[in-house]
């Protein structure tokens, strides 16, 4: 069955009938990838326009202070490629659902929406982690070397990557509707999130630090990629930090490094001296 056939929202962008054959999905699928390259365009527009704004307001948020990445636009030239192969793999596992060529998703739900968006996610950190590790080690190097070239990341630095790299990360999306019967509008969530959380991690300003993305809690932070970035054999996780705590692989000075970018709280010793009254004005 056509893909726009099937979700009547998309359905005028496509003149294709099931008897145009392989024609009919070539159409489909040409769609798709199109608007999927044109949604990452826009997100990379966006995103990286407002970091640009909140980092020229907030120079005190450098996250590496001695150390100013001048090829920023040069790392965009990589981009193209970078994108088109995002996009080929997130559409090509939407396109292989959509014909029922892999296993059923559930239908969206209450339930259903929460669970399967969770394990997805953790999934992907788990699947980036070791990827990561792997394009660590020396017979993969050379597909990972080009994106640590920046040693202090921008956030064009996400798409800095070859084609090999971008494809071995992107895989998951092409496997994942094989093994996890995820609906579709999930993962349109899921890659959004992706998008713009690759991005925040490359943005090489700390803007959002909380005591979420340290001990006890699991979440990751741009301090943590981009100590990535800049110590190159720590913090090789996406979203969470615990494969990175389990593995031995976290910055020791992680924890200590997020916590000094918090916003401080009010010292209330310097307003109320212990033991006397406050003023009763
Ligand atoms: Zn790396
Ligand atoms: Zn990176």
């Amino acid at each position: 069955m056509s893909f726009f056939a099937q979700y009547s929202l998309l359905a005028p962008l496509s003149a294709t009938v099931p008897e145009l054959g392989w024609r009919g999905l070539a159409l489909d699928f040409a769609v798709l990838f199109g608007l999927t390259v044109a949604a990452i365009l826009i997100v990379l527009a966006a995103v990286g326009g407002f970091f640009e704004v909140m980092n020229a307001r907030h120079p005190e948020r450098r996250i590496q202070k001695h150390r100013v990445n001048r090829r920023k636009w040069q790392e965009l030239a990589h981009a193209p490629g970078s994108v088109a192969i995002i996009a080929l793999c997130f559409s090509g596992g939407l396109f292989a659902q959509a014909q029922g060529w892999t296993i059923a998703p559930l239908a969206l739900s209450w339930w259903t929406g929460p669970l399967m968006l969770g394990l997805s996610v953790v999934l992907y950190d788990a699947w980036f982690y070791w990827v990561h590790r792997l394009l660590h080690w020396k017979p993969f190097y050379r597909f990972h070397a080009l994106h640590h070239k920046s040693v202090a990341p921008t956030v064009w630095t996400n798409h800095h990557e070859t084609l090999v790299e971008g494809f071995l990360n992107q895989a998951f999306y092409l496997l994942i509707p094989f093994i996890l019967p995820i609906p579709w509008q999930l993962l349109v969530l899921q890659k959004l999130y992706d998008q713009v959380s690759g991005m925040l991690g490359h943005a090489g300003f700390e803007h959002f630090a909380s005591p979420a993305g340290r001990t006890p809690f699991p979440f990751a932070s741009t301090v943590f990629h981009d100590q990535h970035h800049g110590y190159f054999k720590y913090n090789y996780g996406h979203t969470f930090s615990w494969w990175d705590r389990m593995m031995g692989t976290l910055h020791p000075r992680y924890d200590a490094t997020l916590e000094s970018f918090e916003p401080k709280k009010p010292d209330s010793s310097a307003t109320v001296e212990p033991g006397s009254k406050p003023d009763q004005t």
